[in-house]
């Protein structure tokens, strides 16, 4: 049989059609144990009945209704993520990479708001901010952008995780409104700023009247052991982005903002026809109470630690390894060769895992996963890593 989608994902040969929990099952009966959560996006794993009951509720009463009317489960949803992060007012549309644009669209406003005619974002490289125009030209990677020039402009680059670059920019570049980044990067490798990254960001924003935007689609969500990545640090951006794991697969995101930013969009200044509708604000307003609840940012916190330990034990003295960086359950395994088919060896031993930026494996387990499968998906993965690295010093 042809296939008629258009070629723009590699996919493996792999038809799932069944999860519960950490595990989730292909059309052949086989199972894996899934390491990945869809991107950071099952959090809660796979079909966790207490979601699936609110689901198939609303979905039985209303799914949407435009947001000409008042949608009252979108403005608890609102109320919730203003509390969790301390930021004032959120904007609802369906997915990361609109979230972003909602970030953009707001520090150009600010921009142009105060009479900088062509406002500046300070994007990093190595940055992954989605595929629509504006947010592929903010990410830091020429494989996203090649073949879409004219890209946006508006953009300039510093290295992540480098405060002295952005001191650079500040001092020769009177155009910047915003710094739009990722707290960790997480398609860029798993990579870890110094610890007194947005602590610096924060002191140089308010030095130069600069928005501090958080891209935290990946982070957030009680990912990397609080809800927000944000509160690893002593300080609060100005607008923050969510979306991934928010609907723990029902797609949904958000951008937040906090005191001059959050006045910046009026009526009529932006908008989405599915954004914040009844259905998806519903779970989300699920997916945040069974959090809170379980205390699964806790849960990242100590499993995470637990299982890049255990990494570390087992991987230790390792020739082809560079480093294992984690926070919470975010986790990377680099290595110093390329490593993609990684993922196809370990799905044939029933593991779902992702390697990004080529030579790093990346783990974004569910905030469910037991310390059962925590201690097989190490052990496993460990042995794997070992025998691919021996076949390629032999090689
Ligand atoms: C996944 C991701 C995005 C894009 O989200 P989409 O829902 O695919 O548009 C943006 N930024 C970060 C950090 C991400 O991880």
């Amino acid at each position: 049989m042809t296939d008629t989608r258009m070629a723009t994902y590699k996919s493996l040969n792999i038809n799932l059609v069944k999860g519960q929990g950490a595990q989730v099952w292909d059309s052949n009966g086989k199972e894996y144990l899934d390491a990945l959560s869809g991107i950071s996006v099952c959090s809660l794993g796979h079909a966790p009945q207490e979601i699936t009951d609110v689901i198939c509720d609303q979905a039985s009463k209303l799914i949407h209704c435009s947001n000409i009317y008042d949608i009252q489960i979108q403005k608890q949803l609102a109320d919730k993520l203003t509390q969790l992060s301390g930021l004032d007012n959120v904007f609802f549309g369906n997915s990361g990479a609109e979230a972003n644009e909602a970030a953009i669209k707001i520090a150009r406003k600010y921009g142009n708001d105060k009479k900088i005619k062509n406002p500046v974002i300070v994007v990093t490289e190595g940055a992954f901010h989605g595929r629509t125009l504006a947010t592929l030209t903010a990410s830091g990677n020429r494989k996203i952008q090649a073949g879409f020039e004219p890209l946006v402009p508006g953009f300039v680059r510093a290295r992540f995780g480098d405060l002295n670059a952005l001191e650079t920019i500040a001092k020769s570049n009177s155009n910047v409104v915003a710094i739009l980044v990722e707290p960790i990067q997480g398609e860029g490798g798993i990579v870890i700023p110094p610890d007194d990254y947005l602590d610096g960001i924060r002191k140089i924003c308010d030095q130069h009247d600069w928005l501090m935007m958080l891209d935290e689609i990946q982070t957030g969500m009680c990912r990397t052991g609080h809800w927000f990545a944000f509160q690893h640090s002593q300080v609060k951006p100005d607008v923050m982005t969510i979306a991934k794991s928010l609907g723990n697969g029902i797609p949904i995101g958000a951008c937040l903002a906090s005191g001059k930013a959050a006045s910046v969009l009026q009526a009529g200044n932006h908008g989405s026809t599915f954004g914040g509708n009844p259905f998806a604000c519903r779970v989300a307003l699920a997916v945040i109470n069974k959090m809170e609840r379980e205390k699964l940012a806790e849960r990242a916190s100590v499993l995470g630690k637990k299982i890049s330990d255990d990494f570390k034990t087992q991987l230790a003295n390792l020739s082809g390894l560079t480093e294992i960086r984690s926070k919470g359950l975010m986790i990377g395994i680099e290595l110093k060769t390329s490593c993609l088919e990684l993922v196809g060896l370990a799905a044939d031993i029933g593991l779902l895992i992702n390697v990004t930026a080529d030579k790093s494996i990346r783990l974004l387990p569910p905030l469910v996963m037991t310390d059962k499968q925590a201690t097989h998906l190490v052990t496993t993965l460990s042995n794997l890593i070992k025998q691919f690295l021996k076949k390629q010093t032999h090689a």
